[in-house]
C-alpha cells in the first residue's frame, strides 16, 4: 500500500514503485490494476471510523471489536497549553489532564468463544450477503 501510495504522489506508474523499475516505461496491465485495487480500497474505507467498510458495517457474529484506549502526547501538549491560556493561574483538575489526548479506537476480532478455527468474515462475504 505505501508503495503504491507513493507512486501516485510521485506521478509515476505503480509497478516502478512496488518493484523498484525505472518508473519511464510505459503502464503495464499490472499497473492498472494495482491503481484501481488501490481505489477500491481506498472507496471502502469507512468515513466515520477508518476500518473497511465490509468489517464495520458487518452484522456476523464472527466480529467482535475490543476498544484500546492511548494518549497522543502532540495532541495532550496542545491541549494543555490552550488550558494554560484560558486559565491564566490555577492548576487543571485530575480529570482535565486526564481527557487530554486521549484517544479510543477499536480492532476486530473474532470472539474467542467461537474457537481458533473461526475467522473474520471476508470482503467478499460480506459484499454476497449484502
Ligand atoms: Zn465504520
Amino acid at each position: 500500500m505505501t508503495r503504491i501510495k507513493a507512486s501516485i504522489t510521485a506521478g509515476i506508474r505503480p509497478c516502478a514503485m512496488v518493484f523498484h523499475e525505472q518508473p519511464d516505461k510505459s503502464w503495464t496491465e499490472m499497473d492498472f490494476k494495482l491503481l484501481e485495487a488501490y481505489q477500491q480500497l481506498q472507496d471502502e474505507i469507512c468515513p466515520s471510523c477508518g476500518q473497511p467498510v465490509w468489517l464495520c458495517r458487518s452484522t456476523s457474529p464472527n466480529i467482535s471489536w475490543s476498544v484500546h484506549e492511548t494518549t497522543c502526547q502532540y495532541t495532550k501538549a496542545v491541549e494543555e497549553k490552550k488550558w494554560r491560556l484560558d486559565h491564566k493561574k490555577g492548576s487543571p483538575k485530575k480529570e482535565d489532564r486526564a481527557s487530554w489526548g486521549r484517544i479510543f479506537y477499536a480492532t476486530p476480532q473474532v470472539p474467542s468463544y467461537l474457537g481458533d478455527d473461526v475467522k473474520l468474515p471476508t470482503r467478499e462475504e460480506f459484499y454476497q450477503n449484502g
